[in-house]
């Protein structure tokens, strides 16, 4: 895919209320927005990469796109689990992500238990893939320093031209 790594951010908005978290694998949504500028290369399936929530530390996130065959969704999304634990939700805030690669398509699971497995594998290839050199770099790159040094990066009201600055601004 040549466009990875792909760097965007948008506010967290709210799911789709399935109870990602219930399954201890809470999943921050992007607003259609930032799902509509998604490059067409960059197929549906599971990413990982590197995501910081505000001005945050940055971690590792493993990341969905797609229609979510499990749950019969009809809606395309893109969904971040950050490999943190965090002490609070933090909907509204600006997420910012670099996806840097992709570890398989999306597909349908015959239990929830056979899903939860997959997700963990999938947390456990990111955070391995993530170690390389060539990947762990892109963890300090200056788009995830960039929100700190200017507070006017707000994706959700700016026009789409600039909007689209931001999401490749880099
Ligand atoms: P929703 O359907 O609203 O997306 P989830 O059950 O998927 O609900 O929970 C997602 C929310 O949980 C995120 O929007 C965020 O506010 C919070 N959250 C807490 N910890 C994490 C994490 N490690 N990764 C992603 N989201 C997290
Ligand atoms: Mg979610």
């Amino acid at each position: 895919m040549k466009s990875l790594p792909y760097f965007c951010r948008g506010e967290v908005i709210r799911g789709f209320g399935r109870g990602s978290k219930e399954l201890g694998i809470p999943t921050a949504n992007f607003p259609d927005t930032v799902v509509d500028n998604l490059p067409t290369d960059i197929s549906t399936g599971i990413y990982y990469g590197w995501a910081c929530v505000g001005n945050g530390d940055v971690y590792k996130m493993v990341m969905s796109i797609g229609w979510n065959p499990y749950y019969k969704n009809t809606k395309k999304s893109m969904e971040t689990h950050v490999i943190h634990k965090f002490k609070e939700d933090f909907y509204g805030e600006i997420l910012s992500v670099v996806m840097v690669g992709y570890i398989r398509p999306e597909r349908s699971f015959d239990s929830l238990e056979a899903l939860i497995a997959a997700i963990n594998s999938d947390i456990g290839e990111a955070k391995g893939k993530l170690e390389l050199p060539e990947h762990r770099k892109l963890k300090d790159d200056n788009f995830f320093t960039s929100m700190a040094s200017s507070s006017s990066v707000l994706p959700t009201t700016t026009s789409p031209s600039t909007s689209q600055t931001i999401m490749n601004g880099h």
